[in-house]
């Protein structure tokens, strides 16, 4: 049985007085038989102080990147060390974002995904297709060139999470059906299988693209689906749980 994983991505929004207020009100707001693992993904500046503030509670917390070098004369780079030494349980990788407007490659997006496992931060590795894709019938083809190319390195396939996130639904309040979200996850995990039977029965496969209190729960009904990954209503608290509640 899969335990189910609610993860804000809080993009590059937040400052120290909205962050505090957002993660206390999360806090208090928590069921007191919390049934999924919740995790926050604020900005790199506000790792440290999510961490101090999560600190005793059951809230992880995780980054939105991570460089793919490992230390050194890299300006501006967070290495996958650092984020395991500031308490980071998960680092999001090969977000769509950051493929379309920083050229991330799928082979670049499979080398983040080994600089983190080698210091056991948990990946987040994001898939999905475009409209154009989908379109055009390529939505198998896409995931699979993304997926496979992180597949190829990673020695234990279960310490991965995979998030599928259509690029069409992102931001954009048009969400895939479960049924469409569903077809596509269990493709993923089948990739998964392939290679290893028992990894694709844990690992855990998140949705992302407009989740929202109104869907999650349709949506997290969907048998390969174990989670979501949020990002506009992970800013808001009364949001955030109640898709944490309807899970
Ligand atoms: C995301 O960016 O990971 C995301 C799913 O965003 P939103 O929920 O706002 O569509």
């Amino acid at each position: 049985m899969r335990r189910t994983l609610i993860a804000g991505n809080w993009k590059m929004n937040g400052s120290f007085a909205a962050n505090r207020s957002l993660l206390s009100e999360i806090k208090a707001g928590l069921p007191a038989n919390l049934l999924c693992d919740v995790l926050v993904c604020p900005p790199a500046p506000y790792l440290v102080q999510a961490v101090e503030l999560l600190s005793g509670s059951a809230v992880m917390v995780g980054a939105q990147d991570v460089s793919v070098h490992t230390q050194g004369a890299f300006t501006g780079e967070v290495s996958a060390a650092m984020l395991q030494d500031v308490a980071c349980k998960y680092a999001i990788v090969g977000h769509s974002e950051r493929r379309a407007y920083h050229a991330e490659s799928n082979e670049l997006v499979a080398q983040k995904t080994q600089q983190l496992l080698t210091v056991g931060v948990r990946p987040v590795v994001c898939v999905g297709e475009t409209l154009e894709q989908r379109e055009g019938g390529q939505t198998n083809e896409v995931v699979a060139a993304q997926l496979n190319a992180v597949l190829d390195v990673v020695d234990n396939l279960s310490d991965l999470v995979i998030a599928y996130e259509p690029v069409w639904a992102i931001g954009t309040g048009k969400t895939a059906t479960p049924e469409m979200a569903q077809e596509v996850h269990h493709f993923l995990r089948r990739q998964v299988a392939v290679r290893d039977a028992g990894a694709a029965e844990k690992v855990q496969i998140l949705y992302g693209g407009s989740m929202k209190p109104e869907n999650a729960r349709e949506l997290l009904a969907m048998p390969d689906i174990d989670g979501g990954l949020i990002g506009g209503a992970a800013l808001k608290s009364r949001d955030f749980l109640a898709i944490i509640a309807a899970s």
